[in-house]
């Protein structure tokens, strides 16, 4: 399965970062697989590929030496993953998806500063990514280490101080609504994640609002390999008026 670049519109992020001149519009016509153009369709791709994972039947797609050679010239992913570092939590493996597929930026704790979120408004504005998923994982060790620091008000040594800063807003959070376990507390982190995301960046807020781009937040379970949805903007409410952004992911 592969899907044709677009030679000498697109030179990929490890060369050069060039504004092309129409930003959002993935070459998939005529290829076996259509790259998601809408939240909801990258959505629906992402849970498709983590279902073959769970289930022991990935298919591997666009791993294969056509399509490195197709998507040498230019990249259209169809989601961005900013995800915690943690090793079991390899993105593509996770989703069962290939080379040009998943544009991914990742940090312990998948916590977020200028240069994460530079790295998303560049997926979203300049590729035309339509997705951006925060994915957290049960078990997580980030979020383990800011609680224990917080506990015993022993600061971690180097610059893991700022991944234990950055989490500590959501440890309050959890306190605040009586949440205690790891788990529940990691839900609030990604929830978080989501919501400081979208707060710090208002380049991304407006792709949001225009219906370009939704935000999902996940949680990844490291025994079943499952992804459980946690936080989603726009909300899939039922009873909400449908706008064009609430529409994108209901
Ligand atoms: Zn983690």
């Amino acid at each position: 399965m592969s899907r044709p670049g677009s030679p000498g519109t697109q030179p990929g992020p490890e060369r050069t970062l060039p504004v092309p001149a129409t930003a959002g519009a993935p070459a998939d016509v005529g290829t076996a697989f259509a790259v998601p153009t809408s939240p909801r369709q990258a959505l629906a791709e992402l849970h498709a590929g983590n279902r073959r994972f769970v289930t022991g039947a990935p298919r591997h797609p666009n791993q294969d030496a056509g399509h490195r050679a197709a998507v040498a010239d230019g990249q259209h992913p169809f989601a961005v993953i900013v995800g915690c570092s943690d090793s079991r939590l390899a993105a593509e493996i996770i989703f069962d998806r290939g080379l040009g597929d998943l544009f991914v930026v990742r940090t312990a704790g998948h916590t977020i500063g200028p240069e994460v979120l530079g790295s998303v408004e560049y997926a979203v504005t300049v590729l035309g990514t339509p997705l951006v998923v925060v994915l957290g994982h049960d078990s997580c060790g980030a979020v383990q280490a800011a609680r224990t620091a917080d506990a015993t008000g022993t600061p971690p040594v180097g610059h893991l101080c700022a991944v234990v800063d950055a989490v500590v807003p959501s440890l309050r959070r959890a306190a605040a609504e009586g949440v205690d376990d790891i788990d529940g507390i990691v839900d609030i982190h990604i929830a978080h994640t989501v919501e400081a995301m979208l707060g710090r960046s208002a380049v991304l807020a407006v792709e949001v609002a225009a219906g370009r781009c939704g935000v999902v937040g996940m949680s990844y379970r490291l025994t079943a390999g499952e992804v459980r949805t946690v936080a989603e903007v726009p909300a899939r409410t039922a009873d909400a008026p449908e706008t064009a952004a609430s529409a994108a992911l209901a």
